[in-house]
């Protein structure tokens, strides 16, 4: 999704990528919003390329507000901030999920949810007043690290240590049935852009390199990856 900008104006995200639709983190049809930067350095980590908070680009929260508001005009049913690690840039995250909150307002769609997976555990979150006032403005969070050695078929998460944390009426209500929803098979989903193939969702172990095996027998190969160091 093109995120090009002007001269930011106001509080502004350091961004891996943004996509939507995306219909594999979180219910119906979704925004994503990859933040960049993590310091946890979780190892199996598919998202390596978010790490170095250097890279990615900036955008405004203002111009990731307009994608969500236009989002919610298409029928969007959510927005998904994952990363990264999105407690790395509190005060941006604080403003875009704030912002979010006001344009679910104006748009009458109460209903669109918001939210955020970190890789804090919940105790960590719990000892950070900072951490806990900005998660308090998502409508369910998924927190812990990844751990490659304790895969699940619980929706949405990569491990089993990882919890779906519901924290507003609405998140209540939405993802109630998902708290222990398994799936036999994650849901992924692929979108290809000008430069790179996509894969969005929460694999099982060998998932990635299974479908890098069926690509490569259909002809199709990477010059590089982001779940390998
Ligand atoms: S799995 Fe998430 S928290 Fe862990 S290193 Fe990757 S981006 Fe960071």
């Amino acid at each position: 999704m093109d995120v090009k900008d002007g001269p930011p104006d106001g509080p502004v995200l350091r961004v891996s990528q943004v996509l939507g639709p995306i219909t594999a983190l979180g219910p119906g049809r979704r925004l994503g919003v990859w933040v960049q930067g993590c310091p946890l350095a979780c190892a199996g980590c598919m998202s390596r390329q978010t790490w170095d908070p250097a890279g990615g680009q900036d955008v405004s929260v203002e111009r990731l507000v307009r994608l969500w508001s236009r989002g919610l005009a298409d029928g969007y049913d959510g927005l998904t901030v994952s990363g990264g690690e999105p407690l790395e840039q509190p005060e941006a995250l604080g403003a875009l999920l704030a912002a979010a909150d006001r344009a679910r307002g104006e748009a009458d769609r109460p209903d669109a949810d918001l939210l955020v997976y970190t890789g804090w555990e919940d105790a960590e979150v719990a000892a950070s007043p900072r951490a806990q006032a900005v998660l308090g403005l998502a409508d369910a969070v998924i927190t812990g690290r990844y751990r490659a050695g304790e895969p699940t078929r619980l929706v949405w998460r990569g491990s089993a240590n990882q919890n779906l944390n519901p924290q507003t009426p609405l998140g209540h209500r939405r993802y109630a049935p998902h708290l222990r929803r398994r799936a036999e098979r994650p849901d992924l989903q692929v979108r290809v852009t000008e430069d790179a193939v996509h894969i969005v969702g929460v694999p099982m172990p060998g998932e990635l390199g299974r479908l890098e095996r069926e690509w490569a027998a259909r002809g199709v190969t990477f010059r590089e990856n982001t779940w390998r160091p």
